[in-house]
């Protein structure tokens, strides 16, 4: 007992000395990059340590870590947070996770069952997840619509009873009450819905100050109604993708955001650099514009496999086979003006289904950082990763709590890191060949374990976390 208590007391004495004599060892560390940190204004060469899956130490001096990333020449940036990615499969998480991605949401489409939801994904994913309850959704399984993404028959085309509508609006509550990240809603997709009805949602919105993510009907008009919505209810509001939705009404669109946030309002938006949106073929938001338009319309349509564009026969063909569809409405110059407004979050609208789907699934970020920041000159490299990362964090961390450990390189936050090359970074993938990786995206960190080494992705690693809201009454 003696000679044991002497070794404790020997063991005690000797760790002490090498805390004095040494520095700590990090799990890991990344060295020499040039870490930039929208938050703080940080753009210098730094040292960073991680602990636990967090950032421990940002410094000039050396540090020692188990494992060393070298970041020599490399942008060290928080890591990207997608609010508008819809697929959320394993397939999704790996192309986002190559194009800079730490945290991926679905937050239109969003989902009818939260529990399930989070559940499904509970075994660990690549990247941190995280999803809205949808109206849509709800509204799909209230009204009994037998469409699989996203409506096709009532929950479409027709209008709810008073009770219907309570129903739904019950629905979204306990969507919230499941740590759904907030409300979803895509009024193209429920041309049915009345006005009382969206009210009904947005009532429950304003009253647990809960942001709707909106994809608004399509013009000025269509603004109007979800800031006319927003604004008798008090709820916070978010539009999803200006660019496809404002088209030439761009510029005056954002001025209105821009006017709504200057009255204090809390009002958001986002842009992917596209100018080619996606949907399905039957959803309403096609049938309703596309089923009686003139040939020279319908050849803004694209069928994907062939590459082909439409007119009324192919069109009707194509509507009985069902698939998604690359749809040609939008200008270069408008997607630049919405992509370079300082309103605007970087969100990809990630689509991908049965083996296909948009090139924003596999390039959006590392195409702004390519084609805007670096051969346009349009956008600086720290206002590119602010709407990558700061922002995003920023419009939901009042209901998440999570989004303050995030979109920022400081001490204490969770340790999702995109580590870049700005003098190569650049998208692949086109509408033809959808699934190409991006080049110049070298390191992708979640919670601190690499999911994207050398630039090629990791296999068989999940450190993905679940993104939680919580209802603030
Ligand atoms: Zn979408």
């Amino acid at each position: 007992m003696a000679r044991f208590l002497a070794f404790l007391t020997l063991l005690e004495v000797t760790t002490l000395s090498a805390q004095q004599t040494t520095q700590p060892v990090y799990d890991r560390v990344i060295t020499g990059g040039r870490v930039m940190d929208p938050a703080s204004g940080l753009d210098a060469v730094r040292n960073i340590g991680i602990q636990g899956g967090r950032i421990a130490v940002i410094t000039t001096d050396p540090v020692t870590g188990k494992d060393t990333v070298d970041a020599r020449g490399l942008v060290v940036a928080p890591g990207f947070i997608d609010l508008h990615a819809h697929g959320q499969t394993p397939e999704t998480y790996r192309f986002e996770s190559l194009d800079g991605v730490t945290t991926s949401l679905e937050l239109e489409l969003g989902t009818a069952n939260v529990a399930a939801w989070y559940r499904e994904r509970s075994a660990g994913e690549r990247i941190n997840y995280g999803v809205s309850i949808g109206h849509i959704k709800v509204r799909m399984a209230v009204m009994h619509d037998s469409g699989l993404v996203m409506p096709v028959g009532d929950g479409a085309y027709r209008a709810a009873t008073p009770a219907q509508i309570d129903e739904i609006a019950r629905r979204i509550e306990t969507g919230l009450n499941e740590g759904a990240v907030d409300i979803g809603a895509g009024f193209p997709y429920t041309p049915a819905a009345t006005h009382e009805e969206l009210l009904a949602v947005f009532r429950v919105a304003g009253k647990t100050k809960t942001p709707v993510h909106v994809h608004i009907r399509p013009s000025i008009a269509g603004l109007q109604e979800a800031l006319a919505l927003a604004g008798e209810t008090g709820a916070p509001l978010h539009v999803v993708h200006i660019n496809s939705a404002a088209l030439r009404d761009t510029p005056v669109m954002l001025a209105m955001i821009g006017d709504a946030r200057a009255q204090g309002r809390d009002v958001t938006t986002e842009a992917y650099p596209y100018a080619a949106g996606m949907t399905e073929i039957k959803s309403a938001t096609i049938q309703d514009v596309y089923r009686s338009a003139p040939d020279s319309q319908l050849a803004e349509i694209e069928w994907p496999p062939t590459g082909e564009r439409l007119n009324r026969e192919s069109f009707a063909r194509y509507t009985r086979i069902g698939g998604p569809i690359v749809v040609h409405t939008n200008t270069e110059p408008m997607v630049a003006a919405a992509i370079t407004s300082p309103l605007t979050i970087i969100a990809s609208d990630a689509y991908w289904q049965n083996g296909t789907g948009h090139p924003r699934t596999t390039g959006t970020f590392a195409k702004v950082l390519g084609r805007y920041v670096r051969e346009a000159h349009s956008l600086s490299l720290m206002d590119a990763i602010r709407k990558m990362t700061l922002m995003p964090a920023q419009r939901l961390e009042h209901q998440v709590s999570a989004m303050r450990r995030k979109g920022r390189i400081e001490v204490g936050v969770d340790a999702d890191i995109t580590i870049f090359d700005a003098d190569r970074v650049i998208d692949r993938s086109t509408y033809r060949e959808p699934s190409l990786a991006p080049v110049g995206i070298q390191q992708v960190i979640v919670n601190g374990v690499s999911v994207v080494a050398g630039g090629q992705a990791v296999e068989g690693v999940a450190p993905g976390q679940p993104v939680r809201g919580t209802i603030h009454e």
